[in-house]
């Protein structure tokens, strides 16, 4: 370093200024989370703009979301002024595609207007393709077909390319047929889905070498974030564009690959040196991130996996607190605990909301957040979806409660009265509309009222009779059941009196509103839209639907439930106060937090239920992946919890820590029970498969065997030269020949 450096340049230690200054000839950054990667990157890239190596665009740089891309360009304009003005090739693959497509639509039969279809459109054209077909939409559903469609066009598929076996999963050999037509079909409407915009593409690099050539002139430099989780699509159509100047430069961290169930292969990361003879393989070692205490616990699980390439990891910073580890009773405890301890880091602390993040395994964990934020008013916002009460599913379901509570709810009504399909062409919707107007009626009751005259087609007519009749039924039943109903006590966490028996026996002889609410959505054919549907956030969507049933349990009535969510959605957050971050764990790739939770680490909710009876090891060790992405978002704290009984699918059911909380090495955790009976039972259960808690001293009147007696505090101050075996990875505790305290770890 000295004085003269450019300002881009300063603060970057030595293999980070190799990555930033070797310009020419394909380069590898692979390196473990935190080791400043994107910030290499981001150098390298003012450094191409400052010395004048390339213009703006020349250089394709890719990342994984358009708000990373955002901060990317914003941090090099930072660095090089205003002068760059755009860098129009910096932006996610989707972006880049699109705007490539555009220039060239008509070499695939498109023109450049081309519209990109959502995946209801998508659906809506793949259904009709099906019918016109003469298959069972029922036995082989559109979403099925639609998966199977996007994983061949992020294979790089065209329908010609598939090979039988491919084409057999669906419909006895009929997908590659329906692919082909779908691909017609597209055309004719001028119109292209998500996986088009790079499979057309590479389509047209293949085809046409003067467009290629064109590009590999074009692209002096290209950059590449997040190597490890690109598709193969993606993959072949950087090669191709690299082939010709070699300049390419991709980061990475194998231990980071989290995309696999979308196409991702990590086998990209581990090919580089194959693709690109002679590429520089540049290891970052230094974590800017973290605490010694959170790297640790991060190496030792991931140190569980096969096949990874390995990586060295230290770091200056100061050990800091240990990774906490907290036994709750259940999720509404959980979230409880999670709301105090922001409250308490906030006001003693100081600290501002925007330094908290809950990252959550599943979707659907985020309403128990969300529900427990807005009742003590602190303010938070969902990242990379929506928040609970506004995903397309629970509106859907809300529709149908609102309806049978409200039947002049004329917004609910047409939410959902062709959702699922009943039949119900926009011709009839309007019929409908129309006497209601004429009559100052609601549209339910005019729908009641249309099936009197000869209005409708026999098939409309059948399909709306069936529909309203449901719909009076849903609310006879409503009516019956009892207002003052004796639902479940709310949970009083650390109590722990309830049972999973006791709970369910006030209701009998009476029909509860979640009963109630769990009739409609089956009888209404919602539930199984979700379950003929294949793909992957079908199941998330189910698992919402359960959610939402059981957030109803807290309520003594339909009407105070529907009550509560509209103050949750009238709840709209101050766009620029501080708030706490509620995702998941995917969304959460490359971002960093000083304090983060890590909610719901038991067996069947992380790792997943799905990765446990489906996917084997590879599954598992995705799933790992996870944890340690997961627990490197940290930069103070981390802190993992883990509820002793969820209630799923209406099941209270006790559940016992996640394999990955007995994968944490003693000497960097702390942990804490907020339970006072109870604990040893499934504590018991889990110690029955590893024993990982074997080590853990007897506690005073907690529950044998959970309290830890307070480790020697100070593990790095006083024993730096220490090597302890951590299940088969050395750690060594080494200071790297610094004065100042650091962890070196082999994992
Ligand atoms: P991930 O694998 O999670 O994507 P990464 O390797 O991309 O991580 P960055 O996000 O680039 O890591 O950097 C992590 C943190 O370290 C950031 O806060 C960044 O500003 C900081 N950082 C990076 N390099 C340095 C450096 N040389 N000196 C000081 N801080 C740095
Ligand atoms: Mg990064």
């Amino acid at each position: 370093p000295s004085p003269d450096d450019p300002p881009y340049l300063r603060g970057l230690n030595a293999p980070q200024r190799e990555a930033v200054l070797t310009l020419d000839g394909p380069v590898l950054v692979l390196a473990g989370a935190g080791t400043g990667k994107t910030a290499a990157l981001t150098a390298r890239l003012a450094h191409l703009l400052w010395t004048r190596r390339a213009y703006p665009s020349e250089i394709l740089s890719v990342t994984f979301t358009n708000k990373a891309a955002r901060e990317m360009r914003e941090r090099v304009r930072h660095h090089v002024g205003d002068a760059v003005e755009g860098m129009p090739w910096l932006g996610t693959f989707h972006a880049i595609g699109a705007k490539m497509l555009r220039r060239h639509a008509e070499l695939v039969g498109l023109q450049s207007n081309f519209t990109i279809l959502d995946t209801d459109d998508q659906l809506r054209l793949l259904k009709q393709l099906i019918v016109a077909n003469d298959l069972d939409e029922k036995r082989w559903p559109a979403r099925q077909l639609g998966g199977l469609i996007d994983g061949w066009k992020n294979k790089g598929l065209t329908p010609d390319m598939l090979d039988a076996g491919e084409a057999e999963h669906f419909a006895n050999g009929k997908g590659q047929a329906l692919y082909q037509q779908y691909q017609d079909r597209l055309r004719a409407l001028n119109a292209c889905d998500f996986g088009d915009l790079l499979l057309h593409m590479l389509t047209i690099l293949r085809t046409h070498r003067d467009v290629l050539a064109q590009y590999q002139q074009r692209f002096r430099y290209i950059m590449v974030d997040e190597y490890q989780d690109t598709n193969s699509v993606q993959y072949l159509w950087l090669r191709l564009l690299a082939q010709e100047r070699k300049n390419i430069c991709c980061v990475g961290d194998d231990d980071q690959s989290i995309y696999s169930w979308r196409g991702a292969q990590v086998e990209n990361i581990l090919k580089f040196e194959k693709d690109f003879p002679g590429a520089k393989v540049i290891r970052l070692e230094q974590n800017y991130r973290s605490t010694p205490h959170i790297l640790a616990a991060a190496g030792a699980v991931i140190a569980n996996n096969s096949g990874r390439l390995g990586k060295e990891l230290w770091t200056e910073i100061d050990a800091g607190e240990k990774v906490r580890v907290i036994g709750v009773w259940d999720g509404p405890e959980e979230a409880r605990r999670v709301g105090e301890d922001i409250e308490r880091a906030r006001i003693r602390e100081g600290k501002s909301l925007d330094e908290f993040a809950i990252l959550v395994r599943a979707q659907h964990q985020t309403r128990e957040f969300e529900d427990r934020f807005i009742a003590i008013g602190l303010p938070y916002r969902i990242v990379g979806g929506f928040r609970f009460y506004e995903r397309a599913e629970i509106r859907d379901a809300l529709a149908y409660l609102r309806l049978v509570h409200q039947p002049a709810d004329d917004l609910a009504f047409e939410r959902i009265v062709n959702v699922p399909k009943r039949g119900l062409g926009d011709k009839a919707i309007a019929k409908i509309h129309m006497l209601a107007r004429a009559e100052g009626i609601p549209l339910l009751a005019a729908a009641a009222r249309i099936l009197d005259t000869d209005e409708l087609t026999p098939q409309a007519r059948r399909a709306l009779g069936s529909f309203v009749g449901d719909v009076a039924r849903w609310s006879n039943l409503l009516k019956s059941s009892p207002e003052r109903g004796e639902g479940p006590s709310q949970s009083d966490g650390g109590g722990g009196a309830r049972q999973a028996t006791t709970f369910e026996s006030g209701r009998i002889g009476s029909l509860p509103h979640t009963e109630l609410a769990q009739i409609i959505l089956d009888e209404s054919g919602y539930t199984a839209m979700w379950q003929a549907d294949r793909t992957a956030e079908a199941a998330g969507r189910l698992e919402n639907l359960s959610e939402l049933v059981r957030a109803m349990e807290e309520y003594e009535t339909l009407g105070a439930f529907l009550e509560h969510v509209s103050l949750v959605m009238d709840n709209e957050n101050n766009a620029d106060e501080p708030k706490v971050t509620i995702m998941t764990i995917h969304a959460a790739k490359g971002l960093e937090f000083d304090t983060v939770f890590l909610a719901g680490w038991e067996e069947g909710l992380f790792p997943s239920q799905r990765s446990l009876d489906e996917g084997g090891l590879a599954s598992l060790e995705e799933e790992r992946r996870l944890a340690y992405v997961a627990i490197t978002r940290a930069r103070r704290l981390a802190t993992i919890l883990h509820a002793a009984n969820r209630r799923i699918y209406g099941q209270w059911t006790s559940s016992i820590p996640s394999r990955f909380v007995g994968e944490l090495p003693k000497e960097h955790i702390e942990e804490e029970s907020t339970m006072s009976g109870g604990a040893s039972l499934w504590r018991a259960n889990w110690s029955e498969h590893t024993d990982p808690f074997a080590h853990v001293g007897r506690g005073t009147g907690r529950g044998p065997g959970w309290q830890r007696a307070a480790a020697p505090s100070s593990t790095f101050t006083t024993a730096p030269k220490r090597v302890v075996e951590n299940r088969g990875s050395a750690v060594s505790l080494g200071n790297k020949g610094r004065d100042d305290l650091s962890l070196g770890m082999r994992v």
